[in-house]
């Protein structure tokens, strides 16, 4: 599974709203997204928003797109690939590394208690802010920041995601995980097909499971460079 997989069918122009979203949902269930709760939250959240300009008119396909800063909205199917893998419940405090868009925090908004999502852009952070105070999505926190640090002021955390390559899951996010915590992140060289592990953090140390191929922008560390 790829961020930059192959669209399975060209979306059809004359294709109503309805229809376009019963697209959107196979498309996600085809390429292995099964959760109840995950297809119920991406059926909620639209990806419209999250997508603009000229590529809003691509916000239903299974493809990742453009952002500002160099960035990209990750490929649907990834985002719902990632969601079920971190198993989120109702009363989580969950941490999101890589704000880009905001689509990934409004789809954990719906699944979790409260979402804090961080990354290095202020102007994605600006952004994402903006659509979450028009979605009325009250209970995501987006700051700016190096997120491999976590956020120590508001750990522990129940779930962590990572949304950008690390050579290895960073150690202030595996500090900051709670006991029976999970986290989820995409782990190798940015130049390269990269793994999506689950750590779940237990009394004794950490479990991995490694679960498919994927290919995310990298992890920065530090403010103020550009990728
Ligand atoms: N989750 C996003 C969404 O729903 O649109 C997509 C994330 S995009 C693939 C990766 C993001 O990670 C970029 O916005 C990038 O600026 C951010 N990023 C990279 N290194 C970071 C770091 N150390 N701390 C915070 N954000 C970082």
């Amino acid at each position: 599974m790829s961020e930059n997989a192959p669209k399975e069918a060209a979306p059809d122009p004359e294709a109503s709203a309805a229809e376009r979203k019963m697209q959107f949902l196979f498309s996600l269930r085809s390429r292995g997204v099964t959760d109840a709760r995950t297809l119920t939250a991406m059926e909620k959240v639209d990806r419209g928003p999250f997508v603009r300009g000229h590529f809003a008119t691509h916000a239903y396909d299974d493809t990742p797109l453009p952002i500002s800063c160099g960035q990209t909205i990750s490929q649907p199917s990834v985002v719902g690939l990632m969601t079920q893998a971190l198993k989120v419940q109702p009363r989580d405090k969950v941490l999101e590394v890589g704000t880009g868009s905001g689509y990934q925090a409004a789809i954990l908004s719906q699944l979790a208690r409260r979402v804090y999502t961080v990354d290095r852009h202020p102007r994605l952070v600006n952004e994402a802010a903006e659509i979450f105070r028009e979605l009325d999505l009250t209970n995501i926190t987006v700051l700016t920041g190096d997120g491999s640090f976590g956020i120590p002021d508001q750990a522990p955390f129940d779930r962590i995601l990572v949304t950008a390559a690390a050579e290895d899951p960073p150690g202030p996010l595996l500090a900051q995980l709670k006991i029976g915590g999970i986290m989820v992140v995409p782990v190798g060289q940015s130049d390269a097909v990269q793994s999506l592990i689950r750590v779940t953090k237990t009394e004794n140390g950490f479990d991995y499971d490694e679960l498919t191929p994927v290919r995310f922008v990298p992890l920065i560390e530090g403010l103020g460079r550009d990728e």
